[in-house]
């Protein structure tokens, strides 16, 4: 079967170009080919020996996942639907903002780990994308933003992509071989030459996952707390339960011993009546001392059948004040993508549960 070239990063371009006999910088051709300047075929590679072209033909493939949605808001925000394979299709969203392009990339068909409040999470899980199926999400949007002109090559400066968030379907760190080397080619000079702190992994607390993204590619984090305290957090994030907010916290910070200057975001959904009282940001201020880190608030994405309600705005800017006036940095999380369902948590593909989930935890309970 043809090897897809789209998922090979550096090391793994150097291996199969390794095993057909190619030298190193051939592999470093291809790769910048192929992202930088968004090579749909070898054809186009011209500074590439015929013969060589005819052997990648022969043996690889450039293999994006095929477009089965492409919506648009009036914000601007556009939102891609992605076919991976028969039964399952993820979404892939670009939001434009003053002086930056944020593309939010999904990393599973679904999530295993089932937060209350995220309708990827409801629907269940069936499989881990590959490194081609996320990087291909970049690589995608970039050509569909018009950037790679068939003329010739563009930079990482003249692209409306300018950071990647991991905040779409799925959990990044319990798919970190694909994730690994997709993030490692978007912060590739030969591939989309992103600076490591505008790619941004966001996890919901998968501690040994933490440790080895710290090890092997130490990317911008940002952790999904949602809750000052374990009894909460366990019902509303229920991985907590095996990763309680303690032992969180100190892999966050090791996490920054291996990425110093940077801090970790704290991303925090607003729900109305369950974690969004001045207590509860009077008792975060016990948990931001422990660990450099700014605050994201999320006002919550409805979907049908969530039960919870979004915190109204003035709730959310009395929380904001209570962090603030205790020091710490925070932003607001502006809702981007209203009339296609493309906000944080609203993203749901087509997902062909293979986890049988059944709801667990009654909403009552988390309004207790
Ligand atoms: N699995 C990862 C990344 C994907 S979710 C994680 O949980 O961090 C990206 C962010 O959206 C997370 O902070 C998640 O908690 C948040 N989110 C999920 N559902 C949401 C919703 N309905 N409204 C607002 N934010 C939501
Ligand atoms: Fe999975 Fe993140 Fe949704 Fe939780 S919030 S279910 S970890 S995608």
């Amino acid at each position: 079967m043809a090897t897809n070239l789209l998922g090979l990063d550096a090391q793994g371009m150097e291996r199969f170009f390794a095993g057909l006999g190619e030298k190193p910088f051939r592999a470093r051709q291809v790769l910048k080919w192929i992202h930088r300047r968004g090579a749909a075929g070898f054809g186009e590679m011209t500074d590439i020996a015929r013969e060589l072209r005819a052997k990648l033909a022969a043996s690889a493939a450039i293999e994006p996942p095929a477009v089965a949605g492409d919506s648009s808001s009036a914000d601007g925000t556009r939102k891609w639907l992605l076919k991976v394979d028969g039964a399952n299709a993820v979404e892939a969203v670009f939001i434009p903002e003053e002086g930056r392009g944020t593309l939010c990339v999904s990393s599973q068909a679904g999530c295993t780990l089932d937060c209350a409040f995220c309708s990827t999470g409801k629907q269940g899980f069936n499989r881990n994308l590959s490194a081609a199926e996320i990087v291909g999400q970049l690589w995608l949007a970039n050509r569909a933003l018009g950037v790679h002109g068939r003329a010739g090559a563009v930079g990482a400066g003249n692209r409306a992509i300018s950071n990647v968030v991991f905040m779409g379907m799925g959990e990044p760190t319990m798919n970190l071989d694909a994730v690994i080397p997709a993030a490692r080619l978007m912060i590739d000079e030969n591939g989309y030459g992103l600076s490591r702190r505008r790619v941004t992994v966001s996890t919901s607390g998968v501690v040994p996952g933490m440790d080895r993204l710290a090890a092997e590619c130490p990317v911008a984090l940002a952790v999904s707390l949602h809750a000052p305290d374990d009894a909460l957090r366990d019902r509303l994030v229920p991985v907590n339960r095996k990763y309680p907010i303690r032992e969180l916290l100190k892999a966050c910070n090791r996490y920054l011993e291996r990425a110093p200057r940077d801090f970790i975001t704290f991303e925090y959904v607003m729900l109305e009546g369950v974690n969004d009282s001045d207590a509860q940001a009077m008792a975060l201020l016990g948990v931001a001392a422990r660990v450099r880190c700014k605050f994201n608030l999320i006002p919550f994405n409805p979907f049908p059948d969530s039960g919870f309600k979004r915190s109204p705005a003035e709730r959310v800017r009395r929380f904001a004040e209570v962090l603030q006036r205790g020091g710490i940095t925070v932003t607001t999380r502006k809702t981007r993508g209203d009339g296609i369902d493309a906000a944080c948590g609203q993203l749901a593909g087509e997902v062909a549960d293979r986890t049988r989930r059944s709801r667990t935890i009654p909403i009552e309970e988390l309004r207790a």
